[in-house]
């Protein structure tokens, strides 16, 4: 098999069809329509082996992370995701890897109703890139910068299990009833498409966690120019991260990373409105604290009494 039925049989042929799509797969370059009215959102994220993954582990599993860690970034801006590219790259051309691999790709894409627009692929040590593009009404994209003092902020799911799938790997410490259902949670995060509509209506910022949330939600206060006050006790910890870590479990849930869940910021005026949306919709979060002018990450213990926060987080380098 050479790179182009391979391209053929495992990408081309499983991709979905959209009337926007001119030229999808099987030209030098897709070409694309816009609709009017929309801006375009593009976002690249890449999982390499041994970094982000374990190369024996599933490969629709691995696919699927792909695919959902880039929606997360379109849901994180407001938009709906509509085109994806794929970029591989191969040690070798293994079949029965690519049949579950695509598969995972094309199961993730529809989900969303994605189209697969191209790629590259190459050999090389295994490495996957995903570009996704979205749609956003024009001049609605939700930044990370419009944060303000005396904002709200909320975050969308309990934090640190993803973390502690990874932690459980080299530490063997988790019952494997337990490592399976984190590793599921590793594996097949969920991107908060379902509240784009919500946070283009009233989030002022927004991130989705990834790298931990202490040092997302300081992506919002840089880019705001603002700082935070965090509630401890309003941090939602994923349970089983409470029942293994005990004491140590705050800390982790906020410096873990792959949550992928949403941080936002809603004004005071806003709120009431915003949450009685939320239970229109049957749909939670959780408020942990409030932006603030002084700059910074903080827990608030009581007025006027604080705390330094935790700050690190996943980094590459
Ligand atoms: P070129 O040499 O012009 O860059 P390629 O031979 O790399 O084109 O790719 C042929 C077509 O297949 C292009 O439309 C490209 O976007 C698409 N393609 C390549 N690899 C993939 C992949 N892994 N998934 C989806 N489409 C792909
Ligand atoms: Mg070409």
């Amino acid at each position: 098999m050479d790179e182009f039925s391979l391209i053929a049989d495992f990408f081309k042929s499983k991709a979905i069809q959209a009337p926007n799509v001119v030229v999808g797969i099987g030209d030098d370059a897709a070409c694309l329509q816009v609709p009017s009215g929309m801006d375009l959102l593009v976002t690249t994220d890449t999982l390499v082996s041994n970094v982000h993954f374990l190369p024996q582990w599933n490969p629709y599993d691995i696919a699927c992370k792909a695919v959902m860690v880039n929606v997360s970034d379109i849901a994180a801006m407001g938009g709906i995701p509509c085109w994806a590219s794929l970029a591989l790259t191969l040690p070798h051309i293994d079949t029965t890897w690519l049949s579950a691999f695509s598969s995972g790709i094309q199961k993730s894409l529809e989900k969303f109703n994605i189209a697969l627009i191209g790629g590259d692929t190459t050999k090389g040590p295994l490495s996957i890139t995903i570009t996704m593009h979205g749609f956003v009404p024009s001049g609605k994209a939700v930044k990370r910068s419009g944060a303000k003092a005396g904002d709200l902020i909320f975050v969308t799911g309990e934090l640190g299990a993803a973390a502690l799938a990874v932690k459980g790997l080299t530490t063997h410490t988790i019952e494997p009833l337990h490592q399976e259902f984190l590793m599921q949670q590793l594996n097949h995060p969920v991107p908060r498409v379902d509240l784009s509509s919500l946070l283009r209506k009233y989030a002022t910022s927004a991130i989705d966690v990834s790298d931990g949330l202490t040092q997302d939600l300081n992506h919002i206060c840089m880019s705001s120019q603002v700082g935070a006050s965090l509630i401890k006790e309003a941090i939602p910890i994923h349970p089983l991260v409470s029942q293994y870590l005990k004491q140590d479990a705050l800390a982790f849930s906020m410096q873990g990373g792959e949550d992928y869940v949403l941080c936002f910021t809603v004004s005071k005026a806003q709120v009431d409105s915003f949450l009685n949306e939320m239970t229109k919709v049957n749909m939670i979060c959780y408020c942990i604290g409030s932006i603030e002018k002084e700059p910074g990450l903080r827990f608030k213990i009581r007025e006027g009494e604080f705390e330094p926060c935790y700050y690190s987080g996943y980094k590459h380098f």
